[in-house]
């Protein structure tokens, strides 16, 4: 079973990684996305609780409009944005939260 020697010849063209770097960077180089760590809110502080009766803590995760803020922005985990999700919709329910400022 040495049948390694099969010749492959596939594409002759020599024009694979080669990847052209960006030159001229900037003597003070600077990160272009100054990007701070996130960490979920709830998961950080224990003491922090979803409270659909709690406006002014869900306040952080809603728009000025009363939409949810994405987790991407927030840094909330999936996990708690979804009992974020939750508490908001019941806080709207009982109108504690917006459904939508125009
Ligand atoms: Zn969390």
């Amino acid at each position: 079973m040495s049948d390694n020697s099969e010749g492959r010849k596939d594409n002759g063209g020599g024009s694979g990684g080669a990847r052209r770097r960006p030159m001229g960077g900037p003597p003070g180089f600077r990160r272009p996305f100054f990007r701070r760590r996130k960490v979920c809110p709830f998961c950080a502080d224990k003491s922090l609780k979803i409270e659909y009766k709690d406006p002014k803590m869900m306040g952080r995760f809603i728009t000025e409009r009363g939409k949810m803020v994405p987790s991407r922005i927030t840094g909330v985990c999936a996990q708690h944005q979804r009992g974020l999700a939750k508490a908001i919709k019941q806080a709207r329910h009982i109108a504690l939260l917006p459904f939508l400022v125009k």
